[in-house]
């Protein structure tokens, strides 16, 4: 497997799993000044990630369920 490292400075990437268990919506999702009802979402998502521990940066998102990129930072 190739070794990934840190676009910025080159420290090897760690590869890792991140967990999301809430979700709070924005309380003005649609339009400025109208305010939406929405509580707070309980979740269970799984996230696998690489990361910069000099940098601390996230530099690739992904759901681990779909194998689906969801960010390039
Ligand atoms: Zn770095």
């Amino acid at each position: 497997m190739k070794q990934i490292g840190c676009k910025k400075c080159g420290h090897k990437l760690i590869l890792g799993t991140a967990w999301i268990t809430e979700i709070e919506p924005d309380s003005e999702p649609y339009e400025s000044g109208v305010e939406e009802e929405i509580d707070t979402i309980d979740c269970d998502v799984c996230f696998c990630l690489h990361y910069c521990p000099k940098c601390k940066i996230i530099h690739d998102l992904w759901d681990d369920d779909r194998d689906h990129l969801i960010g390039n930072v």
